[in-house]
């Protein structure tokens, strides 16, 4: 142009002749050729997109017919297939290099989904794309040696003007990263799994030793007290002994203090005892007719002398609605009894201990027991933690009271096991207040043990012929030195066989057989006697087992072996002295009976 600039024509050339056929000239016939070359350059430019594109190496494109015969297999495709374009085109179809058993599994996933057979073939890798369905799924190519390749294949549907389908075109790119990444995921997840399983295995066996340590512990503290609650009781009762003789002021008052420690001591060995053995699981509760007004009645009126000695007033109280007698272990009832009574009579400088006993107001079927003070309390805090073993509120070292801090966490224990429960109110400085409940199981009042050991008025003086048998000599000392002064006769012997000799060859009152004795126990003494009473048609001897476990278990096997009474140890004087005294009233009654009628 006149300015210089440029633009792309067309030109027409023609030579302009005359009439003898000379060239006089030329026309040149111009247009203007811009738009055109700019469509070309466009065209062109697009062109070599969409082959840089199909001829990428990144992804797979492979187009098919409308039957899906290979038509198009791209650069991508041979570079992750493995094929060349020429041995794969019309000649297969994409299913021919797919995993056949996804290509079946999909053909049955999508004749589910979609409601109509599908064949496990082409069709089921097209068919939501012939259907206008947008489709996206994974799927494993097999390249042509044989090796598998997962991809992400998406599939369109390719149309002519009439709409009508052409073919197919199946872009895929390789999922090998994405998968490997998962399957790592999956192994370590795996990994994990199989960590978290060995670590609770450890725990679970860390537990087991730990518990069995803790066994091994309860069994070793209660052998160890057991050993050690045996002389100690001969230590105490010789003590006794001793106190009934001439002394001066001096030496009654070591032998008291002496007394009271040794006391104290046993009753820290007994706590220990019984923890272990509830630890250890070997303390079960019996269920028994007993009734419940009697222990409370029982129990006050034996802690009513402590208190008095303090000047602290005692009242019990029990409803007109408890039941007369209900299934359950008095001795154990007794137990949390004493052992409530007597805290609230060692926490109580002045004022008084209540005890009531009533059904629980809102649970009609349960036993509700209340020993209420007028003690030092418990701090709020402490609560919930004197009921933990060897816990007490006062543990600085400053500690003004003794104890072990056992007793509550042996009541607590016992009361889980008899389906009941304990807690306790208390204002630091006011008082405190311990309840606890008993699930009621009426029992018939009639079926109540009668008792023999009932403490009487009129005492009878009958002297009682005993035989002991008891292996310790000092158990055996100290029952002859309980009964020294006393109007009954002991014979002692050392085992089973000597006492049914010698039940056999002179009359007794009375014979009391240790349970663990050399060469004959205690059961088959007493088998063997009550056999030979029956053989010779005699009036059955009362025997009484004496034994150093409290277990319900024993005092089954006395029972079944033909024992009348089981007596635990430590027996001290006033306990043997008692049940001796309740024997000779029942004779003598019996004897006065008999002459009446
Ligand atoms: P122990 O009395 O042998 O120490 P317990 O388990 O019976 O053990 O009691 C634990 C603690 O609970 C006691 O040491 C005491 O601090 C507190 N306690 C129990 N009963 C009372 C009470 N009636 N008044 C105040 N404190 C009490």
């Amino acid at each position: 142009r006149k300015d210089g600039s440029r633009f792309p024509a067309v030109v027409s050339v023609t030579a302009l002749r005359d009439a003898q056929d000379e060239i006089i000239g030329y026309l040149l016939i111009g247009t203007d050729n811009t738009a055109r070359k700019e469509a070309e350059e466009a065209l062109l430019k697009a062109g070599a997109l969409q082959s840089a594109i199909f001829n990428s190496a990144n992804f797979s494109s492979i187009a098919t017919d409308a039957k899906g015969v290979i038509q198009i297999f791209n650069v991508g495709a041979e570079c992750m297939l493995g094929y060349a374009a020429i041995e794969v085109m019309n000649k297969i179809t994409p299913a021919d290099i797919s995993d056949p058993q996804e290509v079946t599994a999909r053909a049955k996933a999508l004749s589910v989904e979609l409601d109509t057979p599908i064949a496990p073939g082409f069709e089921a890798l097209v068919f939501k794309a012939s259907r206008g369905i947008e489709d996206i799924y994974e799927l494993t190519y097999i390249r042509k040696d044989g090796s598998r390749v997962p991809a992400v294949v998406s599939v369109t549907a390719l149309r002519n003007n009439q709409d009508n389908i052409i073919g197919y075109l199946l872009i895929g790119t390789d999922n090998t990263a994405r998968k490997e990444a998962e399957e790592a995921l999956f192994t370590e997840r795996k990994r994990l799994d199989q960590l978290m399983q060995d670590k609770n295995a450890q725990l679970e066996n860390a537990k087991l030793a730990a518990e069995t340590a803790n066994l091994a512990k309860s069994e070793f503290l209660s052998s160890m007290s057991h050993e050690i609650r045996t002389p100690m009781n001969v230590v105490l009762g010789m003590s006794e002994l001793l106190l009934e003789t001439s002394l001066n002021p001096t030496q009654r008052r070591f032998l008291e203090t002496m007394h009271h420690s040794g006391k104290a001591m046993l009753g820290v060995i007994s706590d220990v005892l019984d923890f272990s053995r509830i630890e250890a699981g070997r303390i079960s509760v019996d269920e028994r007719p007993f009734s419940p007004r009697q222990v409370v009645v029982d129990t006050t009126h034996l802690m009513e002398v402590v208190a008095e000695k303090k000047g602290i007033a005692m009242e019990v109280l029990v409803a007109s609605d408890i039941p007369e007698a209900v299934f359950g272990d008095d001795s154990r009832v007794r137990q949390i009894l004493i052992n409530l009574l007597g805290n609230a009579i060692k926490f109580t400088k002045e004022g008084r201990v209540d005890v009531s006993l009533t059904v629980h107001p809102q649970e009609p079927g349960t036993l509700l027991f209340k020993v209420i003070d007028t003690g030092i309390g418990i701090a709020q805090e402490r609560l919930v933690d004197i009921f933990e073993r060897f816990t007490q509120a006062d543990s600085g070292i400053t500690r003004n009271y003794g104890g072990t801090g056992l007793g509550l966490a042996i009541s607590q224990r016992l009361l889980e096991l008899m389906g009941g429960r304990i807690w306790v109110e208390s204002q630091l400085g006011q008082g405190s207040q311990f309840c606890f409940t008993l699930p009621i199981k009426i029992a018939v009042a009639s079926e109540l043990q009668i008792k023999l050991v009932e403490p009487t008025t009129e005492a009878s003086t009958r002297s009682l012929r005993i035989l002991l048998a008891e292996d310790v000599e000092e158990n055996q000392i100290l029952f002859d030195a309980f009964l020294a002064g006393t109007p009954h006769y002991l014979v002692m012997v050392d085992d089973g066989v000597e006492a049914v000799a010698r039940v056999q060859k002179e009359m007794f009152d009375v014979v009391v057989v240790d349970i663990q004795m050399p060469r004959m126990d205690g059961y088959t003494a007493t088998r063997q006697i009550r056999q030979w009473e029956r053989e010779m048609g005699l009036v059955p001897v009362l025997i009484i087992a004496l034994s150093a476990h409290a277990m319900e278990t024993e005092v089954q096997c006395s029972r079944e072996a033909g024992c009348d009474l089981y007596l635990t140890k430590p027996i001290n004087k006033s306990k043997l002295l008692g049940v001796l005294q309740g024997i000779a009233n029942q004779i003598e009654m019996a004897a006065h009976s008999g002459a009446d009628g």
